[in-house]
């Protein structure tokens, strides 16, 4: 059985060198391939070195995150491009998208930094039209306006994932009309979630995927400790509860959407 972590940052996990035992725990849980997503800058490199260094385990994305969006966006967007001709290629163009949460309080900040933020993100999905490669999104509070920019780029919908799914069915619905999917993070497993455990069902298992994003959003097992890919198992686990299947079941289908959208190899 193969889990894959569709979504996760390791960057704390290098800095804190618990890489090898964090890697070691997760296939003991049977997490065997992670997808490192990239934020700014500053994490693109080392994702595409451990990407490089831990063929068929380690995957990365390069994008720039809403949230690490400020004057010098320019810059880190312009930087973009050049990995998709690397030998180790990136499997996708993000995390980018929209924040709303951790706006400034002053409003004036705040409305300067939401421009900021489209005005990156409408970039970067030109980018993503033109390499027609697969784009992994970033919304929060800010459903209706990602979808807007993204009907507006032109890019193939069948390319788009909505990673931390975080709306209802409805809005998924709305994702899935396009040709779009949501992923699921650890989020499922809580008590209070049942609005998001519905939009996976309203889903189905045609496009689930699963993700960790850790270290945030342990699941409920071990929530309000560090997340990490081995804990994927849970989250895994409440999926295969949730659609009546066992999991070794959920693990293959999450599996071959996971490979099939991001087009990895076996
Ligand atoms: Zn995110
Ligand atoms: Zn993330």
């Amino acid at each position: 059985m193969t889990i894959i972590d569709s979504h996760c940052h390791l960057e704390s996990f290098v800095r804190n060198k618990t890489l090898a035992v964090t890697l070691d725990r997760a296939k003991a849980a049977d997490v065997k391939e992670i997808i490192c997503v990239g934020t700014d800058l500053k994490d693109w490199s080392l994702y595409h070195d451990l990407a490089r260094d831990y063929p068929g385990t380690l995957h990365y994305t390069v994008g720039l995150h809403p949230c690490h969006v400020d004057e010098a966006w320019h810059d880190a967007v312009s930087a973009l491009s050049p990995w998709f001709m690397d030998t180790t290629l990136p499997l996708a163009l993000g995390e980018i998208g929209l924040d709303n949460f951790h706006l400034p309080k002053d409003a004036d900040s705040a409305r300067a930094l939401q421009k900021m933020q489209e005005e990156a993100f409408r970039q970067q999905l030109a980018i993503a039209y033109q390499l027609d490669c697969p784009v992994v999104i970033h919304s929060r509070n800010a459903f209706a306006d990602c979808v807007r920019l993204i009907d507006e780029s032109g890019v193939d919908w069948r390319k788009v994932v909505f990673h931390c799914f975080s709306e209802g069915p409805d809005e998924i619905m709305e994702l899935n009309k396009r040709g779009g999917r949501g992923s699921f993070t650890g989020i499922l497993t809580y008590p209070s979630a049942q609005n998001i455990r519905e939009a996976a069902l309203a889903q189905g298992l045609d496009r689930l995927m699963i993700e960790t994003d850790a270290p945030y959003l342990s699941p409920q097992p071990t929530r309000g400790k560090p997340n990490e890919p081995a804990y994927l198992r849970h989250t895994a686990e409440a999926a295969a509860k949730l659609f009546g299947i066992s999991l070794d079941t959920l693990a293959d289908i999450t599996e071959a959407n996971t490979r099939a959208f991001f087009g990895m190899s076996r």
